[in-house]
């Protein structure tokens, strides 16, 4: 069998994977607070830890690994977004506007993250189906002496858990003096954490032996892996962004309720995501949702593809150009490869991925075995990556045609039409190109013309 090797964050070494039972490979995978449409940074984790589940499955097989991955459903935005439609005038209660909100960006989700080829967990609990859990796991570390209640409050108590800070390899001092923590007159010290907190009326909220409120979000992924996946399971994933507070926190949480058990055993991180080489920030306009992208005609295997460029321990730079070259290779991939059954992956496939996910070290050896004309192994080795799969193919058989010449017609018009504001000719020439299929996207950088779906050449050959 093929030995995997893995870094794990907590010990900082990269180690051979051995799980606790390979007829049940266990991964846990922090999942998004459901408020809004995933922007690309949120993607990236998805993809990387779609791949190493692939790859597991593949090792162990498909019915061997549990894999989950939550749903956050309750949060103060989720919230402001429900009272925002009530107050405009959104008929219902606060609840079901609640609800409303969380059911539709749970279908943004799945549709964004399904065009990207990454399969559906095993599990995905949301955290209001769990609230019992979580109330339970919280009495049970206030009867441990790891929590307190305070002021309708419970707080974990940080400085009773000595192994607090292993994770990111931080004393707790040092983390009170580089950390915002929120200082509460009620805290007994300001490195405690929320395990619950209480609701006013506007908030959602259950009922608890400390009064009608709603759980601190660390608690959420420590019941439900502790439902789902046991006292002791593999593997931890998430962004490098959550491993402090948030995981260090579940650590605490979960070693202290259940001292037995060892909580996961291997700990992933993946590195953040840039745009054109900067940090993606609204304030920079190079702000994206994956939606964004799929909408401007880029394929949701291209993101993928662009994504497995990078291994996941290094930071990530999307740009266009890394699109292009993505579409290029796939498209010639895809022509290909179309018709071939899927066999047994290139070893240099196997080998790379099994190297801590090396999924750039994989595309080499895609692009090595293309080269030698090797089809049936990049296609075998393409399911492996989750790529080149029937799903994810309906972009490229789409017809590709050069709309060049229509586009230098359509900017030349525009201009002289800005000009003389007289707007008639482009407004035509515009409508026949709607009518032919063609999407007209304008921009301060200028116009471009991408075939749609109803695309039809022959009315295109017409206007010229
Ligand atoms: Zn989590």
């Amino acid at each position: 069998m093929t030995t995997i090797r893995l870094t794990n964050s907590k010990t900082r070494k990269k180690e051979g994977f051995v799980p606790l039972d390979p007829s049940n490979v266990r991964m846990y995978v922090c999942g998004p607070t459901v408020y809004d449409r995933a922007h690309l940074g949120n993607a990236r984790p998805v993809v990387v830890f779609d791949v190493l589940n692939r790859l597991l499955r593949h090792v162990y097989g498909a019915g061997h690994v549990t894999y989950v991955r939550n749903f956050t459903d309750v949060d103060d935005k989720i919230n402001a977004e429900a009272l925002r439609r009530q107050q405009a005038g959104s008929p219902g209660t606060l609840e079901d506007l609640i609800r409303e909100r969380t059911e539709e960006t749970i279908a943004w989700y799945h549709a964004d993250m399904d065009a990207l080829g990454a399969l559906r967990p095993d599990h995905e609990p949301r955290a209001t189906e769990w609230i019992g859990a979580m109330v339970a796991m919280t009495a049970d570390l206030i009867a441990k002496g790891h929590a307190y209640a305070a002021n309708g409050h419970v707080l974990f108590r940080v400085r009773s858990y000595q192994d607090y800070g292993k994770l990111s390899g931080r004393s707790v001092d040092d983390m009170i003096a580089g950390a915002r923590v929120e200082v509460a007159p009620f805290k007994e010290d300001p490195m405690d954490f929320v395990l619950w907190k209480p609701s006013t009326d506007q908030e959602p909220g259950w009922d608890s032996p400390w009064g009608r409120g709603r759980p601190g979000w660390h608690i959420e992924c420590s019941a439900m892996a502790q439902e789902l996946l046991g006292d002791s399971f593999d593997i931890h994933g998430g962004g490098l962004d959550l491993q402090f507070p948030h995981h260090e926190n579940e650590i605490a949480q979960s070693a202290c309720a259940h001292p037995e058990g060892s909580f996961a055993r291997y700990w992933l991180h993946n590195e953040m995501l840039q745009v054109e080489g900067k940090k993606m920030s609204k304030s920079l306009g190079n702000f994206f949702t994956v939606r964004d992208l799929l909408d401007q005609g880029i394929p949701g295997e291209v993101i993928r593809f662009v994504f497995l460029m990078t291994h996941y321990r290094s930071p990530m730079d999307w740009t266009a150009e890394k699109a292009r070259q993505a579409e290029a290779t796939l498209r010639k991939w895809r022509a290909a490869t179309a018709g071939i059954t899927a066999t047994a992956p290139l070893p240099g496939v196997m080998e790379a991925l099994a190297d801590d996910l090396n999924t750039a070290g994989a595309l080499a050896a895609l692009h090595a075995a293309a080269g030698e004309g090797d089809w049936v192994r990049v296609k075998a080795s393409g399911d492996l990556l989750g790529i080149l799969t029937d799903d994810l193919g309906g972009w490229a058989t789409a017809p590709q045609v050069d709309l060049s010449a229509q586009t230098r017609r359509f900017a030349d018009l525009r201009t002289a039409a800005m000009a003389s504001k007289d707007f008639s000719t482009v407004d035509a020439l515009k409508a026949a190109l709607i009518a032919a299929g063609v999407e007209v996207r304008m921009s301060k950088a200028g116009v471009e013309l991408v075939p749609g779906p109803d695309f039809d050449p022959a009315k295109l050959e017409a206007l010229k």
